[in-house]
């Protein structure tokens, strides 16, 4: 994904600071902002997320943030069928032919064995589910 509005959590931030050899101070002055009471990660001109390098993706893939990792176990998209009905149209990586229920079944379990459940949703992306 490359769009903006990625929020950092504090594991996030941990990450991405280790992955870049910097410390996180350093990270969260130069790569992110404030924006709706969380941290997130610093859009370019284009909008798009900083990270976000055209014709190659993402620039910090192995230390990407919980919420890029979790798509497309959206919280919308497993409590709410029509959600995944909508997401079905615009992403090819979800089976047309998936039920909602063995979608929320198998996010579900994605999320908990990859550790992106939200645990604080003052911090962490809405669109987390929480554990
Ligand atoms: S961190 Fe990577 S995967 Fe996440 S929005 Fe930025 S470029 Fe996309």
């Amino acid at each position: 994904m490359g769009r903006g509005g990625i929020v950092a959590s504090p594991r996030d931030i941990s990450n991405l600071s280790a992955l870049l050899l910097i410390d996180e101070e350093e990270f969260t002055v130069r790569y992110t902002e404030l924006s709706g009471g969380k941290t997130q990660i610093r859009t370019g001109d284009d909008g798009n997320c900083i990270f976000f390098v055209r014709d190659i993706g993402c620039a910090v893939h192995r230390a990407k943030p919980a919420v890029c990792r979790a798509w497309p176990f959206f919280r919308g998209n497993i409590v709410d069928p029509e959600s995944l009905e909508q997401a079905k149209g615009f992403c090819p990586g979800i089976s047309p032919f998936v039920s909602h229920a063995d979608f929320a079944m198998q996010g579900r379990k994605y999320l908990s064995e990859h550790k992106l459940l939200a645990s604080d949703p003052t911090c962490e992306a809405n669109t987390l589910i929480l554990s």
